[in-house]
């Protein structure tokens, strides 16, 4: 899952980043409200974690370009001050959620959870495709019930696949929701996920669709 994280402290951006990465999130850091704007333009994002105060362009200013253009990225917006009238602004200007400094990781984990589920209009926690079961809380994944050891990268992929049903991922989308800007991806890195997928859940459930890239079928 692919996340922008738009912050100038930076003590809480290097907690953030550092945090989230190991969750499995391919995060994007940036430091100022223009550099996020040009980055929202040209990138696909999951999720944003947006901080009110930056220089260059505020946060809501980014908020409401954003929400004009209609797009309706997930927004968790992290306010310095807990003030009713702050959160009031922010919510009214597009903010799907909020976290008062200062948070703690584990709740900025849960309500992001929470707001990717609700983007992707799904009551459950988990994510049920036949016999296989993933929750997001926890990493873990089991087939008709058994616990089936996989790695964060590989949860991701999975993840990314089953929400996304039906449609075929190319193999740079999959990419982009693997690697931040700052890490390097390995040429054949996503076919080795998916090799190693098809060996802990059978061959059947990941299809590739040459030329194009992955596909598994819709649950029926
Ligand atoms: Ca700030």
């Amino acid at each position: 899952m692919r996340l922008l994280l738009v912050e100038d402290d930076p003590l809480i951006g290097d907690g953030v980043r550092t945090g989230l990465t190991q969750e499995g999130y391919a995060v994007d850091w940036l430091k100022d409200g223009r550099s996020a704007e040009q980055a929202l333009q040209t990138e696909d994002y999951d999720l944003m974690i947006l901080d009110l105060g930056l220089p260059k362009m505020s946060g809501l200013e980014i908020l409401e370009r954003l929400r004009a253009k209609q797009n309706d990225l997930p927004v968790l917006v992290l306010t310095a001050k807990d003030t009713v009238a702050d959160r009031i602004t922010g919510l009214d200007c597009g903010a799907d959620d909020y976290l008062v400094k200062p948070f703690s990781l584990d709740e900025l984990n849960a309500r992001l959870r929470a707001l990717h589920r609700r983007h992707r209009a799904r009551s459950s926690p988990t994510i049920q495709h036949g016999a296989i079961s993933l929750d997001p809380a926890s990493h873990e994944v089991t087939c008709d019930g058994a616990p089936v050891n996989i790695s964060a990268r590989e949860f991701a992929v999975l993840q990314m696949l089953l929400e996304n049903a039906g449609k075929v991922l190319s193999r740079s989308r999959i990419e982009e929701g693997l690697y931040a800007w700052n890490e390097e991806v390995e040429s054949n890195a996503v076919e080795v996920h998916i090799h190693h997928l098809r060996k802990k859940l059978g061959t059947s459930l990941i299809r590739t669709i040459r030329g194009v890239g992955y596909v598994v079928q819709k649950d029926q």
